[in-house]
C-alpha cells in the first residue's frame, strides 16, 4: 500500500497562501517587499499591477526614456 505524503501548497516566501505564479511574483508580501526596496533605493515611483503580463508591459513603459533600457529591463526577472 502507497503512503500518501501531503504537499505543502503554501507559499515557500511567506507562508500565507497558495503558492500560485501570481502570488509569487506579484502578491506576495517578500517579492513585494523587494519591489519596494529597488523603487526606493532608485527613487522611482511605480505601482504594481494585479498581472504578470501587465507588470511587464507597465514596467517597459515606464522605462521608455531610461539611459540604459537593457539594465532596464532585466529589473524583473531579477528581483522575480
Ligand atoms: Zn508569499
Amino acid at each position: 500500500m502507497k503512503k500518501r505524503i501531503p504537499l505543502c501548497s503554501r507559499c515557500f516566501f511567506c507562508g500565507e497562501t497558495a503558492e500560485t505564479v501570481v502570488h509569487l511574483f506579484i502578491h506576495c508580501k517578500v517579492t513585494s517587499q523587494l519591489w519596494r526596496l529597488f523603487l526606493c533605493l532608485k527613487n522611482i515611483s511605480w505601482s504594481m499591477p494585479g498581472k504578470i503580463a501587465e507588470a511587464l508591459h507597465s514596467w517597459e513603459e515606464k522605462g521608455v526614456h531610461a539611459k540604459n533600457r537593457n539594465n532596464w529591463r532585466i529589473v524583473p526577472a531579477s528581483i522575480w
